[in-house]
């Protein structure tokens, strides 16, 4: 983890990011700035649907998109809508550690196993399902994975401030990944 920066103080906030929503993301979540009151939302936050993460931010700060491992390439529409109509023109993209999406083929056959005992499916139809879908959602390193995905939204909304950062499940807290 040692692409990881800390966020202890302000002084800690990277200089493009202070005084922007994705500074007060900071505050709110490391440095326990109090709440201000919001009746917009000020950023997009994407971020996995891992149960092990919970924001510390006020009412109404975020849209906030949640899919396995911070992955926005198939929720494009929802990140335009939050720039077009929510108007938002910052966006903290948020990976995290031990994150389900990496080395996906280790966790094929439990996969595989659980939608036949669980959802009832046939063994066939989940084989199929897991080698169709894997290698779309397959992250292959939480870290590299957020920064390939910051470059990627930074080409397609030349316009929008984007930050690729961490939350460590040890600490709870958030992290800059060094770019
Ligand atoms: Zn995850």
């Amino acid at each position: 983890m040692e692409k990881l920066l800390k966020v202890v103080s302000e002084n800690d906030i990277l200089p493009e990011y202070r005084r922007t929503p994705v500074g007060q993301l900071l505050e709110y979540h490391n440095l326990n700035r109090p709440f201000d009151t919001y009746d917009k939302a000020q950023l997009l936050i994407g971020m996995c649907m891992d149960n092990r993460k919970h924001l510390h931010i006020p009412d109404n700060f975020a849209f906030i998109i949640r899919s396995g491992g911070a992955n926005l390439r198939y929720s494009e529409f929802k990140v335009s809508y939050a720039i077009g109509v929510g108007k938002v023109g910052h966006i903290a993209l948020i990976g995290h550690n031990n994150c389900g999406m990496v080395n996906l083929v280790s966790r094929k056959n439990e996969f595989i196993d659980g939608l036949v005992a669980s959802a009832g499916w046939d063994r066939d139809r989940a084989e199929e399902h897991f080698f169709h879908f894997a290698p779309m959602f397959e992250i292959g390193s939480e870290t590299d994975f957020i920064l390939s995905e910051t470059k990627r939204l930074r080409l397609r909304y030349p316009k929008i401030l984007i930050a690729p950062l961490f939350y460590l499940v040890d600490d709870n807290r958030l992290y800059f990944i060094k770019e």
